[in-house]
């Protein structure tokens, strides 16, 4: 069960205070496919962020398996994130380097699951999308529409309970947005699909549920849901998300490799760097073993002679006072 009570969401920018979100109360049921609509700007995308973790509201609470999210870790909002919700954005996010196994396999490996059931896990759901075929592609290889598919393979791929979609159709044509729709409304079969659509044709043809947004409010929901029929069905998954050191090391020299030109680049900066400190070092040292030699030969050439004096004031203290007192006496020696 998620539920959302008097949430209030402000952004503070130099000038002024946006009400982003304004009391917005709602809550879902465990499975049911749910559109927001409204104009741009009532906060579709604001609502959608704080329910899916990845922004926090200023007041009001976000009620997840019957438990309060106020008093959340940054721990267990991670492990919300990773396990409970998959996002799917217009813009797809893939990572263009990558093929479309390895873009859906991120999902796995950045929720520290290991390598030996990632590939098989990842086939299966891209053979669900219907793009198990194009498992080696890159995505500038694919249509908008395959690459949405990929972005709902990536979060769809840790099974999460809640499925969040940010105007997933926006950038396709309307052929491509029935098709990613119907996959939509499949998933939703099971679990929590809540999408944010400027389309309200799509909408009503496809979701089982339309909340109507306006101003940062709702203004209207065609098919509401009180607490009490269903509850707890969210467990937040106690999982850790956590990347392993070797996949971080793999993912960081593939990383270079694609982008060779700016790593040699890199490289050969830091070379001239370390090269140049190296230069001014055996200079120095060399300087300064050079002018050791030149003081060295230089001082050779002059002996030095070094005598001991020693010097008896008793005597000539005592001689001051015998004339003070006026007697003469020879000074015989001088004891130098
Ligand atoms: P929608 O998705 O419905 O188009 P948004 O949720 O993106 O709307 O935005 C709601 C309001 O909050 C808008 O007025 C927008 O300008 C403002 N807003 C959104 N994000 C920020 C931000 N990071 N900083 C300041 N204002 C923001
Ligand atoms: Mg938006």
């Amino acid at each position: 069960m998620l539920e959302l009570k008097n949430i209030k969401k402000d952004y503070q920018t130099k000038y002024l205070t946006v009400h982003a979100i304004k009391n917005l109360s709602i809550a879902f049921r465990k499975s049911e496919f749910v559109s927001i609509l409204g104009p741009s700007g009532c906060g579709k995308t604001t609502l959608l962020n704080l329910i899916g973790g990845l922004d926090r509201y200023n007041s009001g609470d976000l009620i997840i398996n019957g438990r309060s999210t106020k008093e959340y870790t940054n721990k267990e909002w991670d492990a919300y994130r990773n396990h409970t919700i998959g996002f799917v954005f217009q813009s797809y996010n893939l990572i263009m380097h990558l093929n479309v196994l390895e873009n859906v396999e991120m999902a796995l490996k950045l929720a520290g699951m290991p390598k030996a059931s990632r590939e098989e896990k990842v086939l299966q759901v891209l053979e669900k999308v219907g793009l198990a075929d194009k498992a080696k592609a890159l995505p500038n290889e694919l249509s908008g529409g395959q690459m949405q598919r990929v972005a709902i393979a990536r979060a769809l791929v840790n099974d999460p309970e809640i499925l969040l979609a940010d105007e997933p159709t926006g950038a396709l044509d309307s052929e491509t947005s029935i098709q990613i729709l119907d996959l939509l409304k499949e998933i939703a079969s099971d679990r929590l699909v809540i999408m944010v659509t400027h389309n309200p044709n799509l909408a009503h043809n496809y979701s089982t549920r339309i909340v109507e947004m306006l101003d940062g409010e709702l203004v209207n929901d065609s098919n509401p849901y009180q607490v009490e029929e269903e509850k707890n069905e969210y467990a937040v998954n106690g999982k850790k998300p956590s990347m392993s050191f070797m996949t971080a090391l793999c993912l960081s020299f593939k990383n270079m490799l694609t982008k060779k030109a700016r790593t040699i680049l890199v490289s050969l900066a830091g070379s001239i760097g370390i090269i140049g400190i190296a230069l001014i070092l055996a200079m120095s040292h060399g300087f300064q073993t050079y002018i050791n030699d030149v003081q060295e030969s230089a001082l050779a050439e002059y002996p030095l002679s070094i005598t001991r004096q020693a010097v008896d004031y008793s005597y000539l203290y005592d001689l001051i006072r015998d004339i003070g007192e006026g007697e003469t006496e020879k000074v015989d020696e001088i004891k130098v």
